[in-house]
């Protein structure tokens, strides 16, 4: 579904991802672990379109992504949830899904797709009147994720969206993850909490100062020694 071949980005002068090639095929959880400045977020905001590449291309179901803008790119069926969750403070949370629908014209549809948000997150539902910046973290996390969602990605992508969190809604939106794969969106799932991120996905990469270190099952980088050592906590 998504290929990235020998990928390189720059800012200026700064190298920040080298030769990167992955791939994330129709229905799998894929997600991209690394330490602080690997480079996960410049490599998902590069296949969003907010940042272009220097070398290498980017295919979504064999077209070529890194032409396009961010809007026609969200409207061949990718959709980003950001690092911070960049959610508008001074909108309602049910506005704030409204705004994810925002090159949709089907109304109807629209609304119906709120009530299925809802239904995910019934946490939004009890607050769907209430100003977005007024949320907890884990509720503007839980926002973030639903508004991605309203302009029906094939593929979500999803950048730390543990960060910040306590273990237990750490859990909590993990199991959600799961469950909007399960439901058939592909997700590309990037994360320092190598622990969460290995549990739920079918396979991973490790970015290491921008390049592609190892890839393989999660269960099997799981079991990894090194993984294990620079990842896992030992
Ligand atoms: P983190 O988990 O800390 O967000 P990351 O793996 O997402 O890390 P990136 O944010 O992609 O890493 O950063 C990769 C490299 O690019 C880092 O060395 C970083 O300092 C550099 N970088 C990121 N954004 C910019 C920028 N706007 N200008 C210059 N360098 C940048």
């Amino acid at each position: 579904m998504l290929v990235l071949e020998e990928l390189n980005v720059y800012y200026g002068a700064i190298h920040a991802i080298k030769d990167v090639s992955f791939q994330v095929n129709k229905g799998e959880i894929v997600t991209l672990i690394g330490s602080n400045g690997a480079g996960k977020s410049t490599t998902l905001q590069t296949i969003s379109g907010i940042l272009r590449p220097r070398k290498g291309r980017i295919l979504f179901t064999d077209q070529e992504l890194s032409v396009l803008s961010p809007s026609a790119i969200v409207a061949k069926g990718i959709s980003q949830v950001p690092e911070g969750r960049k959610i508008f403070a001074n909108m309602s949370v049910y506005e704030n899904l409204e705004m994810g629908a925002y090159m949709r014209r089907d109304k109807a549809e629209i609304k119906n797709d709120i009530t299925k948000v809802f239904k995910i997150f019934p946490r939004l539902d009890e607050r769907r009147s209430q100003l977005a910046g007024t949320l907890s973290g884990g509720e503007q996390q839980m926002l973030a994720m639903g508004r991605a969602l309203m302009s029906r990605p094939q593929l979500l992508l999803l950048d730390e969206p543990s960060m910040g969190l306590a273990p237990i809604l750490v859990k909590q939106i993990f199991a959600i993850i799961k469950e909007i794969n399960e439901t058939g969106t592909t997700i590309l799932l990037v994360e320092q909490n190598a622990n969460m991120a290995l549990s739920i996905a079918h396979r991973a990469y490790v970015l290491e100062t921008g390049k592609i270190a190892l890839s393989g099952t999660a269960k099997e980088l799981a079991c990894s020694e090194s993984v294990r050592k620079a990842y896992l906590g030992g």
